[in-house]
């Protein structure tokens, strides 16, 4: 019997609806199904410039050009106003001890502050998830996606012809969908993962860490804080970013949306956990600001417009992302930490993969499988071990920022490469496959979690190991952990990416620049 579908996706959380509307464009026959139903609140909010390159690369090759409005903040404040997001134009981060009022160390040895973007109208976003994936699964129904909400699968076989069957009730009715493959995005331990008793693969050597959220109105800008200014004029508003404040066993994020509604939270060690009691939620939450002065202060007149969501365990691998006709999202087979946002990256990049896939029809060669499979773990697991070094470095705050450099610069690059069409010299997230960088990244990561470190050496070390791909001036002392966006760096450093300064400089300015425009905008400045 001909299967219903080529394709059923489970979950249409911004992976699934992206990956119908690829697959849609490649002449599949796609449902996706969703167990509850849009607008609905989702975590995961702050974008970074792989992943909105990532986007507009599939929005240029599956022509979806609505959706390259969303890849930076002037162009979705123009064209989806409704849609709500914020204005993220790097990484924020300050280091507070226990009890004490941060204050700004004279050489900035208790801050880091990377740009992302040149100004504001070339900026990252954060995402409202409610609005953002409403607009995506809305966008996947008008291109002639089927979609079902409210469906409750019970069940998935593969018969002999290999074609999937899954058994659902919706609304009362029980039905059954018969589909060539099925692509898990559901999320952590979701629906395939139950469903086949997918055993989870706990990370080596990570701090198992949990997390308390929810969203505020009424937070204050540090930058209108005197505790965290100087005199010194900042490379960009520090908080229109991803604001981190860094503590020893965990970090809080805030992030602002231009609603004036504002994202936090804690991410913290099982350790740290335990003392707040995070289980109880807002009172876990006032435990928190209570210890950090200048934290609190800034959640002075905030209030909690949602409750709060307490995630006992944050991190998550499962052994397998692929069997027999199908595949897991990367956000379905494994989690980390919202540190650094990874999870948006990473999952675009399965995206892209499956899509490559799915345009020559071979989701079903075991080959093509067994390598998503490979890559989507190695790269979890490579992440893992990033983060878990970052966790160790918080206690000296010039270990973590120093050992951050090997997100910064890995981020920059690749971001880079692909821009260039240099996209062959990094096909794994922090450039984890490059026979030297991924392999110091992991060296040092585990010298942080098993030795600690000492700064200046350490940074040293870092900055030698990251020198083969920084080409956005990166780990330079005589920045003190301010750094902007200057593309004489990225001229000046040419060779890495097998250009010459001049053909950099040409690439740069050519007025037909990738949709976005985002370099040859900051280049005509
Ligand atoms: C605390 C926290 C903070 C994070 N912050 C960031 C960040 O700042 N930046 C970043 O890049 N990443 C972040 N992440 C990761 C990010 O949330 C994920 O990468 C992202 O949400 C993945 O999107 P998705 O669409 O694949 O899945 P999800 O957003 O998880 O969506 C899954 C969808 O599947 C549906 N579903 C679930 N089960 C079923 C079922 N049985 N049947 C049908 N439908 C089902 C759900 O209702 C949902 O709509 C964070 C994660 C956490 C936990």
């Amino acid at each position: 019997m001909k299967p219903d579908f080529d394709l059923a996706i489970i979950g249409s959380g911004f992976g699934g609806s992206l990956l119908a509307m690829v697959a849609h464009r490649i002449g599949l026959k796609v449902v996706l199904l969703e167990r509850g139903r849009h607008p609905r609140f989702a975590i995961g909010e702050s974008s970074s410039p792989l992943a909105n390159l990532i986007i507009e690369q599939l929005a240029e090759r599956y022509g979806l050009p609505r959706l390259n409005a969303l890849t930076s903040y002037g162009e979705w404040e123009r064209n989806y106003p409704e849609v709500v997001c914020g204005l993220k134009r790097g990484f924020t981060f300050f280091k507070h001890q226990i009890n004490q009022t941060y204050r700004p160390a004279p050489d900035r040895s208790n801050q880091l502050l990377v740009a992302a973007s040149p100004h504001d109208d070339v900026a990252d976003t954060h995402w409202l998830r409610s609005d953002v994936d409403h607009f995506l699964v809305n966008e996947a129904i008008a291109l002639g996606v089927e979609y079902l909400d409210q469906i409750e699968l019970q069940g998935v076989e593969w018969g002999a012809d290999s074609t999937a069957r899954l058994n659902a009730q919706r609304l009362g009715q029980m039905i059954q969908l018969r589909a060539r493959w099925v692509v898990d995005a559901s999320g952590p331990r979701g629906f395939l993962s139950r469903r086949l008793d997918i055993a989870e693969h706990r990370f080596n050597s990570y701090p198992p860490t949990q997390a308390l959220f929810s969203h505020f109105t009424g937070v204050h800008r540090c930058d209108a804080m005197p505790a965290y200014t100087t005199a010194e004029q900042a490379p960009y508003p520090m908080d229109d970013a991803a604001l981190h404040h860094v503590f020893d066993g965990g970090w809080m994020w805030v992030l602002r949306f231009n609603n004036g509604v504002t994202s936090a939270g804690v991410a913290v060690t099982d350790e740290l956990a335990k003392k707040l009691r995070l289980s109880e939620g807002e009172r876990a939450w006032q435990r928190v600001l209570s210890r950090f002065p200048s934290i609190y202060d800034q959640f002075a007149q905030a209030k909690a417009i949602r409750e709060f969501t307490w995630m006992p365990q944050l991190a998550y691998r499962a052994t397998t992302a692929t069997g027999g006709g199908w595949a897991m999202l990367p956000s379905s087979a494994a989690f980390i930490d919202p540190l650094f946002s990874t999870g948006f990256p990473l999952t675009l990049l399965g995206i892209e993969r499956l899509g490559r896939a799915l345009e020559e029809d071979r989701l079903n060669q075991a080959q093509v499988m067994k390598e998503y499979n490979e890559v989507t773990l190695a790269e979890a697991d490579h992440t893992a071990q990033f983060i878990a070094g970052c966790y160790s470095g918080f206690p000296q705050f010039q270990d973590f920022a120093a050992y951050s450099m090997f997100y910064f610069v890995a981020a920059s690059f690749s971001e880079m490469a692909r821009r260039l069409g240099r996209g062959h010299m990094v096909r794994q997230f922090l450039a984890s496959d490059h026979p030297t960088f991924g392999q110091a990244a992991r060296i040092l990561g585990r010298m942080l979690r098993t030795r600690g470190a000492q700064s200046e050496l350490f940074a040293a070390e870092v900055r030698k190991q990251t020198d083969c791909l920084n080409v956005a001036g990166l780990c330079n002392p005589a920045k003190r952990n301010w750094y902007g966006v200057d593309f004489e760096d990225l001229v000046a450093e040419a060779t890495k990416l097998a250009m010459t300064p001049a053909e950099v400089r040409e690439v740069l300015q050519r007025a037909d620049w990738a949709r976005g425009n985002r370099l040859a905008a900051a280049m005509a400045e």
